[in-house]
């Protein structure tokens, strides 16, 4: 099971933030941004591979460690957002947790990939 105590890490980007005095660039908007961006770097690493040469890819250890950094980028600027945003993430998480298993009921849903309105 990971560890998901993120106080530490939050606490580390806000003073590696305060330092360079970048708080200034890190707007709702911005930093949504970066999150997309972020994103699409990790989506660059299993562009145009199938599923085999994916796991070939991440069986080599600087590749899985090139991925490891994309997963921080995307989650630092996601944590500096929620920071921000006064956004309790634990709580959130378990809300859209609740919302989503009430959008799609086991019964309903077991083992199909389709969209809620089309169950
Ligand atoms: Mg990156």
């Amino acid at each position: 099971m990971n560890n998901i105590d993120l106080t530490q890490a939050v606490e580390a980007l806000i003073k590696f933030r305060s330092e360079r005095d970048w708080s200034k660039f890190h707007t709702p908007k911005n930093l949504s941004m970066s999150i997309a961006i972020e994103a699409s770097e990790l989506m660059e690493h299993f562009q145009w591979k199938n599923e085999d040469e994916v796991n070939q890819y991440l069986s080599i250890p600087e590749n899985l460690e090139k991925v490891k950094e994309e997963i921080a980028d995307i989650l630092s600027y996601l944590l500096l957002l929620s920071t921000d945003l006064k956004i309790d993430l634990n709580r959130t998480l378990l809300d859209k947790i609740q919302k989503n298993s009430e959008k799609y009921p086991v019964s309903k849903c077991k083992g199909k990939s389709a969209k809620y309105n089309e169950l």
